[in-house]
């Protein structure tokens, strides 16, 4: 029998579990403590009412939530894109760039270079807060290189995704069809057993409509689960076609119509807003309260990544969607737990009840709703994963 310790004297518990506390779909517990048992939530209500456990841990007063899930991340990169991030906020011209630069440092890079920057942005994440992170090949876009850098997450993380799609290969540009080709063929064979997900970037520039259900479909014959880079930069077919082919979460939908926007509401693919992405290209903002409105299921994630949005920082995308995407505070901390778990189609994390990991963050403020009032400040202040305490 693994010992049991309580967190007692918490002032704000957010359990994602609409039957306990306030009864609003945070769960909200005042006064509250969580009981954790091994790797495992065992108990979590009033204080009061804890049973009595091994050990016992005071939060002094502070607000605890489940660990984030960012459920969209791009860290197996080579180099970084400086210059290009320089040159576009300063108004500056910058003729090289672009995913293709990525893709040629991350081609350079030893698999000891690629895991050490996979390593440090997931500590740095970890100590943000994150307890769960996806993350993607598509800096590669060989069949050796995709499978390598699949191989150095899955020593990281259960969420893997294969991400050959990302964009076509440079070395094969003019044969597009040539690279679908390689994508849906030798390389997913070479891919699919290290990764549980299979994503398009269907864009204009990338993969169209017709290219990613082939790619998807393949995949899915192969075992793998779709999601999708869908309607970022432009309106699209990527939402429908997640809808389509019950995709786990269509990422982005930046680009709406209203036809989109009742498919996600009538599906159980969910809506994956990315905040840093439009924040780092001063792009139009995702509308997150048209999705809610409709009924949609939303989630919040990073999109980490070199080129578009390279931050690691959940709250930091909370602060975004709160101001400019009409969320409230209740709702973006929502979708970045419990949202991102339903985006990972997971129950056992995003949430404090009986049954789910223990994977929590303590803020340094009484409330969850800091998250969004107090922007860029360091809030968290302990993070719990597994049932042992990791930050
Ligand atoms: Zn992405």
């Amino acid at each position: 029998m693994s010992s049991s310790t309580v967190i007692t004297n918490i002032a704000a518990l957010v359990t994602n579990d609409p039957s306990l506390g306030d009864g609003s779909p945070l769960g909200l517990v005042r006064d509250a403590a969580v009981v954790i048992e091994g790797d495992r939530v065992a108990w979590t209500g009033e204080s009061s009412k804890a049973p009595a456990t091994d050990n016992r841990v005071d939060a002094g007063g502070r607000a605890v939530l489940p660990g984030f899930v960012d459920s969209h991340s791009h860290l197996l990169f080579g180099g970084d894109r400086t210059e290009e991030f320089n040159a576009r906020m300063s108004g500056r011209p910058y003729s090289a760039g672009g995913i293709r630069t990525t893709v040629a440092a991350t081609r350079a890079a030893t698999d000891a270079e690629l895991e050490a920057g996979l390593t440090r942005y997931l500590a740095e994440a970890l100590r943000q807060g994150t307890t769960t992170f996806e993350t993607k090949s598509g800096y590669g876009l060989t069949t050796a290189d995709e499978s390598r850098a699949l191989r150095v997450a899955a020593r990281h993380t259960d969420e893997v995704t294969f991400l050959g799609a990302h964009i076509v290969a440079p070395e094969l540009a003019d044969d597009p069809a040539a690279y679908v080709a390689l994508v849906t063929g030798e390389m997913l064979d070479a891919c699919a057993p290290h990764a549980r997900w299979i994503d398009v970037f269907c864009e204009k520039g990338a993969f169209d409509g017709d290219q990613a259900r082939a790619i998807l479909t393949a995949g899915k014959a192969k075992g793998l689960h779709p999601r999708i880079h869908a309607n970022q930069l432009s309106y699209g077919p990527g939402v429908q076609l997640a809808v389509e082919l019950d995709a786990a979460s269509a990422d982005h939908c930046t680009h709406l119509t209203d036809a989109d926007v009742d498919a996600l509401a009538n599906s159980r693919t969910v809506a994956t807003l990315l905040p840093g992405a439009e924040f780092s290209t001063r792009a139009q903002w995702p509308d997150a309260r048209r999705l809610l409105d409709a009924g949609a299921t939303v989630a919040l994630s990073t999109d980490c990544n070199p080129g578009s949005s390279f931050t690691s920082s959940v709250p930091f995308c909370i602060a975004l969607a709160v101001r400019d995407m009409g969320m409230t505070p209740d709702e973006a901390v929502w979708s970045a737990t419990a949202g991102g778990a339903a985006a990972l189609r997971r129950d056992d994390i995003g949430r404090l009840t009986p049954g789910a990991y223990a994977d929590l963050a303590v803020l340094d403020a009484p409330s969850h709703v800091h998250l969004a009032y107090r922007p860029g400040v360091p809030l968290v202040r302990e993070v719990w994963r597994r049932g042992v305490r990791a930050v």
